[in-house]
């Protein structure tokens, strides 16, 4: 008989709102995503935790879904005070155990890939100085049991089937619970938004060919339409049932978008920072990397479907339609 599996929501200082931690009463005690490194965070996992009659030092594994900073912050703080066993994707293990590093080094990732895309240089300035005030909210964690893709992860009442499911970050990792259908699947699959697929540095630090987030994105979740499931448990928001549903909406949608910048680009050839803008005007400066990454997740459909083509001038890259 397996116990119950209890949603814990944490608060965030980001625009997504809280983020939900999960509890498990099983042996060991799990506890999946940590929140944010900040007090208020952990004085409301506390309480939490106090509801089900439980303490941070009960904790016996902390699992780790990606490495967003709303998903690790207090991870290492949690397994320090408990003793518990941090478990994660095997990939990521060594970017969460020198945070700060690989921080810098996605950081400078970024800023070549939106200077190549168009974006002005005083503008990805800027926002490094964003990125940066807000690197406290997570910190380094050292992972003692790697994950594998298709392994498993046992308890006394209940075995979690590991896989990885890239796109929304690189090291997204989902847990599926074959016997009763529930899946708990970290920022993957959100009921009441679309995980917007970032484009990150790849988690082996290689820097070839730009990383196509959005069509890694689009085959992970054709896989976990695959899947036969009751529950989705999200990193954020309500849990989704009807999975097959929202992931035919969300393909759907993204089909949507990239036949408008197909009209966009056979109008004049642009950059993606040109498209961006023509899309939501000052918000592809404010969120100049979120809005660069969206419209490069679409065009690179377009490019796959051969309907659009790479021309480089000056080292700005430019889509031209075919
Ligand atoms: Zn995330």
């Amino acid at each position: 008989m397996s116990g119950a599996l209890h949603c814990l929501p944490v608060p965030t200082p980001f625009a997504v709102g809280r983020v939900n931690c999960y509890l498990v009463e099983d042996d060991p005690l799990t506890l999946v995503d940590a929140g944010p490194n900040s007090g208020t965070s952990l004085t409301t996992l506390e309480h939490a935790l106090a509801e089900h009659g439980r303490k941070v030092e009960d904790l016996e594994r902390i699992v780790l879904t990606h490495q967003h900073i709303d998903h690790i912050g207090l991870a290492q703080i949690l397994a320090d005070r408990s003793g518990a066993e941090v478990c994660a994707l095997d990939a990521l293990a060594p970017w969460l155990a020198t945070y700060g590093e690989h921080m810098d080094a996605d950081d400078r990732f970024s800023e070549a890939v939106m200077h190549r895309h168009g974006i002005p240089d005083d503008v990805s300035l800027a926002l490094r100085a964003v990125t940066q005030q807000f690197r406290g909210w997570g910190a380094s964690v050292q992972v003692a049991t790697p994950l594998h893709d298709g392994g498993e992860l046992g308890f006394a009442g209940r075995t979690w089937t590991v896989h990885h499911r890239p796109g929304h970050s690189p090291s997204d990792t989902i847990f599926h619970d074959a016997a009763s259908g529930e899946l708990v699947g970290g920022d993957h699959l959100i009921g009441h938004i679309s995980s917007n697929p970032l484009i990150s540095r790849p988690l082996d630090g290689s820097e070839g060919a730009r990383p196509k987030a959005l069509v890694t994105y689009l085959a992970s979740l054709r896989a976990t339409h695959a899947m036969d499931l009751q529950v989705v448990y999200a990193g954020h928001g309500e849990p989704v049932t009807g999975h097959r549903e929202l992931i035919d909406e969300r393909l759907r949608m993204h089909d949507r978008r990239a036949r408008k910048l197909a009209g966009l680009i056979a109008a004049r050839p642009s950059t993606a920072h040109e498209l961006a803008h023509e899309l939501w005007g000052n918000v592809a400066v404010t969120q100049a990397y979120l809005t660069l990454s969206e419209v490069l997740g679409h065009v690179d459909l377009l490019l796959a479907e051969g309907r659009v083509r790479e021309a480089e001038r000056d080292e700005v890259v430019y889509f031209e339609a075919v």
